[in-house]
């Protein structure tokens, strides 16, 4: 499809905003709504539940009914394997719409919503689907007048609460490991993107996920996302967003029921570049197109790139010759790389903090100001900052946008320790032709992801998360399992 292709679809396309809870489409108790408006041209693209308290009890009850008489916990897992196959084809069989909505709720280009985010939210499910009935339980080695059997059963209600920049897939991160352990799940989107997680919701249904197992409740954090986290029948909270939120997360956990509070969260992810960089041309399109890809709104982008004194005149050089590849288009033209900023208050943020970078000392390479302001989209050119130091703002805060700050070392030493200078520990990469160097190193970095000679390498089968405020916990290949279900030990005497 082409770009007039896209705009025709959208313009007829039919939303539905109302929640998911208990099999149903069903309107806020209060009948409230919120606005969802389109950063890609300002425009109302749907009015949406509101969920609030009443809602948000509804949809635990409806969860822990659905847990508590096992319609799905009870399955085997070959039949919650083959629920979960049947999702995942159904998010290919609706690739178009769900890339669509993705593309007009977020601001992503199409090419992105259709090339990866649909597929790779698909790939989750299928993935944790295919994995569930290759799983086996343990016997503890103790001795022979017992058998211990450690098994692993589900937790019960999960609340998942995620955030705007990968709708789909971070929903997908949560409930795939969650509903094929054999959990209830309530899904809370953001409120700035809410679109394709309630079509999850109608998805789950078709594909034959029972009613009450899997519900959607749209909504404001302090009104939907609170009541989630501090209710008293809620058996875990698996929240993915900023690291705020998330140290509220743990305290409402705390103030509760002690729930398992789950928290994947921010980064300031540092990029090293030794001088001998085996090929400094794919680190400068791993440099800019790490940061510039999703608008630089990817919780792992490299955000503080760190780079030699003996090569950075060249690689800056480098750097601003490949920056206007991203140059934001329309995001329904599938042959735009980067798009619009989520809404007017994120694409302030990003400008604030270019603004900081200059008046803190760093020198503008490029970009640094809203454009495509016409459209009535929210678009910052991307943005590099060079003359960085790692104490200004720009440098030492997540800033959530294509900004990329460039900051220069002289020895292995001082890179480590520059890298590490961060609250942040999710991701990092270093580049050197010497083996030992990249080991080395890759060992020194507090990070969950260390990439050498690469950045943004990913599968599903590779755990994903954070040291340090980060959060903790991880989301992606087997371990993931481990956040949705208890360990149990039964002794069995033998006679
Ligand atoms: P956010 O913390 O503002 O919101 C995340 C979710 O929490 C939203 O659904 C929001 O409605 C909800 N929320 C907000 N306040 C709440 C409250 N008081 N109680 C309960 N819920 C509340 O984050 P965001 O702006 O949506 O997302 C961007 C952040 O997410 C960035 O910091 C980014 O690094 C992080 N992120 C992390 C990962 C990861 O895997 N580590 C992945 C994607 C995004």
């Amino acid at each position: 499809m082409n770009k007039a292709d896209w705009h025709a679809r959208a313009a007829k396309l039919k939303i539905d905003g109302r929640a998911v809870i208990n099999g149903q489409r069903v309107d806020a108790a209060d009948k409230g709504t919120f606005e969802c408006l389109s950063p890609v041209d300002g425009r109302k693209l749907a009015d949406v539940a509101r969920c609030q308290n009443a809602d948000i009890d509804r949809a635990v009850s409806s969860a822990r009914a659905a847990f508590e008489d096992r319609r799905w916990a009870g399955l085997s897992p070959g039949d919650r394997k083959r629920t979960l196959i049947r999702f995942a084809d159904l998010l290919i069989a609706n690739k178009e719409e769900l890339a669509l909505l993705e593309t007009l709720d977020m601001g992503k280009p199409i090419s992105a919503s259709m090339n990866t985010d649909v597929p790779a939210a698909a790939n989750t499910l299928r993935w944790f689907g295919e994995a569930i009935d290759k799983v086996y339980d343990e016997i503890a080695p103790t001795n022979d007048k017992t058998l211990a059997l450690i098994t692993r059963e589900p937790i019960g209600v999960v609340a998942a609460i995620v955030p705007w920049n990968y709708p789909l897939l971070m929903a997908s991160w949560k409930i795939a490991p969650a509903l094929v352990t054999g959990n209830s799940v309530i899904l809370k989107p953001s409120e700035k993107s809410p679109l394709t997680a309630l079509r999850l919701g109608d998805l789950a249904l078709e594909a034959g996920i029972p009613a009450g197992v899997l519900n959607i409740v749209p909504g404001f954090g302090p009104e939907a996302g609170s009541p989630l986290a501090l209710h008293m029948d809620v058996d875990c909270i698996a929240f993915t967003g900023s690291t705020g939120v998330g140290k509220k997360i743990q305290v409402m956990a705390g103030q509760s029921n002690l729930k398992r509070a789950w928290c994947e969260l921010g980064g300031k992810s540092p990029n090293i570049v030794f001088a001998d960089c085996p090929d400094l041309d794919s680190a400068v399109e791993a440099a800019g197109g790490s940061i510039f890809y999703n608008q630089g709104e990817s919780c792992n982008a490299p955000s503080r790139l760190l780079v030699e004194r003996s090569i950075r005149d060249e690689f800056v050089k480098k750097l601003k010759q490949y920056a206007p590849r991203h140059n934001p288009g329309d995001p329904l033209d599938p042959e735009t790389k980067m798009g619009a900023l989520v809404d007017q208050g994120q694409m302030d943020t990003v400008l604030k903090y270019i603004e900081s970078g200059k008046s803190q000392g760093a020198t503008l390479c490029c970009g640094g100001e809203r454009v495509r302001a016409e459209s009535g989209g929210y678009f910052v050119a991307p943005t590099i900052f060079d003359g960085v130091t790692n104490e200004m703002k720009i440098a030492s805060e997540e800033i959530f946008g294509p900004v990329l700050s460039i900051i220069t070392f002289d020895t292995q030493e001082e890179a480590i320790r520059i890298a590490n200078d961060t609250n942040y520990g999710l991701a990092a990469a270093v580049w050197t032709r010497d083996i030992s160097k990249a080991h080395l190193v890759a060992r020194a970095l507090r990070a969950g992801t260390v990439h050498v000679n690469s950045y943004d390498e990913d599968d599903i089968t590779v755990p994903f998360g954070g040291y340090k405020q980060s959060g903790n916990g991880r989301d992606k290949s087997m371990h993931a399992l481990e956040k949705y279900t208890e360990l149990k030990t039964t002794w069995i005497k033998l006679a």
